[in-house]
C-alpha cells in the first residue's frame, strides 16, 4: 500500500497534518520531531507507506540508501556539529519491543551539544 489513510505520517506527507518541514523530494520527506530529545531532532521518512524496518525487502534498497545518505547532509544543515567532535545519532525503532510508536518507517536523526533530554 503506498499510502495509509489512517497513518499520521502519511497525513503529514499529504499536508493534512502540519509539520515543520526540513526536506522533501519525490521519495522522501523530513520534518522536526514534535517532542525532541536533542537540540537537533528530525525524522526522515519515505513517502511510501512502509510500516517498519521489519517490512523492508531488496526492492527498498535504493530508498533506504537515499535516507541514509541524506541524513548526514541534513544533520549538518540543521545544526549538528561536524564529526568527530560533533556528530549525530541515527535511530530506527522497530516493533513494540523496539520502541516503535508510529508505524510508518522513520529514521530519527538527533544531534547537537549535550546534555540531551534523552538518548
Ligand atoms: P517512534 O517511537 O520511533 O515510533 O517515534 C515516533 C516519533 O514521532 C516520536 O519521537 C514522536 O515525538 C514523533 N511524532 C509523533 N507525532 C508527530 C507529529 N505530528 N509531528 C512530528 N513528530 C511526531
Amino acid at each position: 500500500m503506498s499510502v495509509d489513510a489512517n497513518c499520521i505520517f502519511c497525513k503529514i506527507v499529504a499536508g493534512q497534518i502540519p509539520s515543520r518541514k526540513v526536506f522533501e523530494d519525490e521519495d522522501l520527506f523530513a520534518f522536526h520531531d514534535i517532542a525532541p530529545w536533542a537540540p537537533v531532532h528530525f525524522l526522515i521518512i519515505p513517502k511510501l507507506h512502509i510500516p517498519s524496518m521489519a517490512h523492508v525487502g531488496p526492492e527498498h534498497a535504493s530508498l533506504l540508501g537515499k535516507i541514509m545518505t541524506l541524513a548526514p547532509k541534513l544533520a549538518l544543515e540543521q545544526g549538528c556539529n561536524p564529526y568527530p567532535q560533533g556528530g549525530f545519532r541515527i535511530v530506527t525503532n522497530t516493533g513494540a519491543e523496539g520502541g516503535q510508536e508510529v508505524h510508518h518507517l522513520h529514521v530519527h536523526v538527533m544531534g547537537g551539544p549535550r546534555p540531551w533530554l534523552r538518548g
